[in-house]
C-alpha cells in the first residue's frame, strides 16, 4: 500500500509535520505541474524534490551547481533511506561506476548532476522513461539579474526540453521578484505554481555597527560563540590573513579560505570546518557555495558585502538547523568604493549593469546604517511585509506584529538607538555644512578634524580653524562623526568623487537641500555598546529551556559519539543528527528505541543504525 507523504516524513525523516509550502510543491510535482519555489535558507527546500523520490513514482533528477556538497547531499539522503547517486567530474572512478550501474538497472531515485554532466548528453537515455521530475536548485544563477550568474545555466532548457513530460522544479532561497520572473523565462516553466516563502529568518540576530576597530569587533563576536562554528567574511586577502592569524593568536580555533591558496589548503581547511574539527573559517566570499554545515552559530561580516542578495545568501549560512544564531556586519562607507572601484574594472561593464551595481551599493548601505529594525529592512528588501502574516511561532524569537520590534536585531534589541528626528536634522546640517565650507577639495579626514575643532597647519593656512563650523560636533568624538558621514553618504546627501589621488567628500544637490529645510534624514547613534557575552552556547541553551544542571555534559558526550560515529562514516557530523536533535536526547533523556523515536529528526533507519548507540550514551552505559 502507497503511504501518504506525512507517514513518508515522520518514518524517513522524523517530522510530524511539513514546513510550509513543502506539500504544495510536493503536491505539484506528484501532478507534474511545473513549481518555482523560493524558500529561505533552512526552509527545508530539499525535502521538496527528495519525498517525490521517496514515493517510488519515477526517477528524480536534481540539477545543481555546487559539486562540493553533492557528496554530502547524497549522502544524507541516503541516511533518510532514498537510493541517491550523484554523477559529476570529482567522483572517484570506482564510484562514478557504481552510480551507472545502479541507474542502468532502474534502482536509482535520486540522481544529483551537475549542470555540464547534464548538458554533456549522455546520462539522456539512461533516465528519459522513468524522469518524473527535474529540480534545478540554486536557480537564482540562470538570471543575470541575481548575484550568481553561471552561463551554463542559461542552456539548462536544452537540456529539459529533451524530458517534455517530467515536471519542471526551479528553487532558491534568494530571488527578487525581477529575478522569479527571469527564473520562469529562462526555465521555460510551464504555467508553474509559484510558491514564495517569506524570506524572513526569525532565528538569526542581525546586527550592523560601524566599523572602528576592525580586529576588536571581529573578536567580540567570537568571544560571545565559544566553541561554535562561525565564519568571518573579510574582503582581501590580506584581511583575511591577518585576521584569521589574529583570531588563532586569540586562541579561537581558525582557518583563513581564500583564492590564493592552494586547493589542498583550501580543501583541508572546509573540511575541518564541515567536520567541526575546526570553529571558525575566515574567508572571502570564495567560501560558503559549498557549505551545508547546519550548526553555524555566527556570521561575521568584517566589510561591508556587495549588495543586500549577498549578504541575505551569505549570512544565511548561520543558524540552518532553526536555533538561534548571530549575524553581524561591520560597515565602513569606504567599502563600499572598494567595490564600486572593482566592479568598474571590468571592461564589460554595461551602463546598465553599472546602474543595477550603484543600486546594490546604496541599498547595502543604507541596510547597514539605518537605524530601523534589520528584520524589516532585508524582508522588505525582498518584497515580503514585515512581520510575517504567521507568526514564526517555533523559532526562538517572536516578531512582535504590535510594532515594538523583532526582538533580534540591535535596533530593536536597543543596541543601535536612533536620533530624534530634530536631532538627527540638526547634527546633518553640522555636517553638512562643513563639507559644504571645504568645497569638496578635501577628504573626510579633513572634514571630520574641522568638525572636531582640530587644527593643522594645511587648517591653519586655509583659515578654516575660523569658520563657524570649525569645532561645531567637537563633544560628539571622532567614530561618531565618521559614521555619520557614511549615514549621510548612503542616504545621498554626501557623495566622495575620486579627483586625482585623493577620494574627496562633497556635498550633493540633495545635501545643500536638507541644509535649506527640504527633505528628511536618518541618524543612528554609530557607537556600538558592548553587547554582553554569556559565557558558554548562549543559543543552545536558549533553545533549550529544559536544560537541567549537568544535560550540558550529557550535550558533549552525545557531540563526541556522533563527531566519532561520523568520522567512521566519512561524512559530516550534521547528517548524522542535528544539533537540536541531541539536545532533545539530553533534555528529554529517552531510555527506549520507542521514546528516542518521538524525537523531531530521527527517522526509521537512523534509528535502527544509531538508536543503540545514543540510548548507551544517555543511560550511562560503557
Ligand atoms: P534549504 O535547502 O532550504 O536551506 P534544507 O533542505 O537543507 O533547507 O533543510 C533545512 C533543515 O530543515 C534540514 O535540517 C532538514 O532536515 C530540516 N527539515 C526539512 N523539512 C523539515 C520538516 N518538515 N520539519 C522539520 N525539519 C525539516
Ligand atoms: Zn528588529
Amino acid at each position: 500500500m502507497q503511504l501518504k507523504p506525512e507517514e513518508i516524513l515522520k518514518k524517513r525523516w522524523g517530522y510530524d509535520t511539513f514546513k510550509p509550502l513543502q506539500k504544495e510543491a510536493i503536491e505539484a510535482a506528484l501532478s507534474g505541474r511545473d513549481c518555482l519555489v523560493v524558500l529561505p535558507t533552512g526552509g527545508g527546500k530539499s525535502l521538496c524534490y527528495q519525498m517525490p523520490a521517496a514515493m517510488g513514482k519515477g526517477l528524480v533528477l536534481v540539477v545543481s551547481p555546487l559539486i562540493a556538497l553533492m557528496d554530502d547531499q547524497v549522502a544524507a539522503a541516503r541516511e533518510a533511506g532514498l537510493e541517491a547517486d550523484a554523477l559529476h567530474s570529482n567522483l572517484k572512478a570506482a564510484h562514478r561506476g557504481a552510480a551507472w550501474k545502479r541507474l542502468a538497472e532502474g534502482k536509482t531515485q535520486l540522481l544529483y548532476v551537475s549542470p555540464e554532466r547534464l548538458l554533456a548528453g549522455d546520462i539522456l537515455n539512461e533516465i528519459s522513461g522513468r524522469l518524473m521530475l527535474v529540480a534545478v536548485d540554486e536557480a537564482h544563477c540562470v538570471s543575470h539579474w541575481g548575484h550568481e550568474f553561471r552561463p551554463e545555466y542559461r542552456r539548462l532548457t536544452e537540456a529539459l526540453d529533451q524530458f517534455p513530460k517530467a515536471a519542471r522544479m526551479a528553487l532558491t532561497a534568494t530571488a527578487t521578484p525581477v529575478v522569479q520572473d527571469d527564473i520562469r523565462a529562462q526555465l521555460g516553466l510551464r504555467s508553474p505554481e509559484i510558491l514564495i516563502g517569506h524570506p524572513d529568518r526569525p532565528n538569526l540576530i542581525y546586527r550592523a555597527f560601524a566599523r572602528r576597530d576592525q580586529f576588536k569587533q571581529v573578536l567580540e563576536v567570537a568571544r560571545r560563540h565559544p566553541g561554535e562554528g562561525g565564519i568571518v567574511y573579510a574582503q582581501t586577502r590580506k584581511d583575511v590573513e591577518r585576521l584569521a592569524a589574529k583570531l588563532k593568536e586569540e586562541g579561537v580555533s581558525s582557518a583563513p579560505y581564500h583564492a590564493g591558496l592552494s586547493a589542498e589548503e583550501r580543501r583541508s581547511a572546509q573540511d575541518d570546518f564541515v567536520n567541526e574539527r575546526l570553529d571558525v573559517i575566515v574567508a572571502t566570499i570564495a567560501f560558503g557555495m559549498g557549505i551545508d554545515r547546519s550548526n553555524v552559530r555566527y556570521v561575521v561580516h568584517a566589510n561591508t558585502p556587495r549588495s543586500v542578495e549577498h549578504y541575505q545568501q551569505e549570512s544565511g549560512r548561520a543558524g540552518r538547523d532553526g536555533l538561534p544564531a548571530e549575524c553581524a556586519l561591520f560597515f565602513a562607507a569606504s567599502d563600499l568604493a572598494t567595490h564600486r572601484y572593482l566592479a568598474k574594472k571590468d571592461a564589460n561593464l554595461t551602463p546598465e549593469r553599472e546602474r543595477a551595481i550603484e543600486r546594490q551599493l546604496r541599498d547595502i548601505g543604507r541596510y547597514a546604517v539605518s537605524p530601523l529594525c534589520r528584520h524589516r529592512l532585508l524582508t522588505e528588501h525582498f518584497g515580503a511585509p514585515y512581520p510575517a502574516q504567521i507568526a514564526p511561532a517555533e523559532a526562538g524569537v517572536l516578531a512582535d506584529a504590535a510594532g515594538h520590534g523583532c526582538g533580534a536585531c540591535d535596533v530593536c534589541l536597543g543596541e543601535t538607538k536612533g536620533l530624534s528626528e530634530e536631532e538627527a536634522l540638526l547634527t546633518a546640517k553640522k555636517v553638512l555644512s562643513a563639507a559644504w565650507r571645504a568645497e569638496g577639495r578635501y577628504g573626510t579626514g579633513y572634514v571630520v578634524n574641522l568638525l572636531l575643532g582640530r587644527v593643522n597647519d594645511r587648517m591653519a593656512g586655509n583659515g578654516h580653524d575660523k569658520l563657524q563650523v570649525f569645532g561645531l560636533l567637537k563633544d560628539s568624538g571622532e567614530a561618531s562623526i565618521r559614521s555619520w558621514i557614511d549615514q549621510l553618504i548612503v542616504q545621498d546627501f554626501l557623495e566622495v568623487t575620486e579627483d586625482g589621488e585623493y577620494p574627496l567628500l562633497r556635498i550633493t544637490e540633495a545635501g545643500r537641500g536638507l541644509c535649506n529645510g527640504r527633505g528628511a534624514v536618518l541618524l543612528g547613534m554609530p557607537v556600538p555598546p558592548k553587547v554582553k557575552g554569556k559565557k558558554k552556547s548562549k543559543a543552545l541553551k536558549k533553545a533549550a529551556a529544559t536544560f537541567l544542571q549537568g544535560d550540558e555534559e550529557l550535550f558533549e558526550k552525545l557531540r563526541a559519539l556522533r563527531r566519532a560515529i561520523a568520522d567512521k562514516a566519512g561524512i559530516p557530523p550534521y547528517i548524522i543528527f542535528h544539533d537540536s536533535v541531541l539536545i532533545e536526547m539530553a533534555a528529554s533523556k529517552p531510555q527506549t528505541l520507542e521514546d528516542l523515536s518521538g524525537i523531531k529528526g530521527v527517522g526509521d533507519k537512523k534509528l535502527e543504525k544509531y538508536g543503540r548507540l545514543f540510548l548507551d550514551i544517555i543511560s550511562g552505559r560503557p
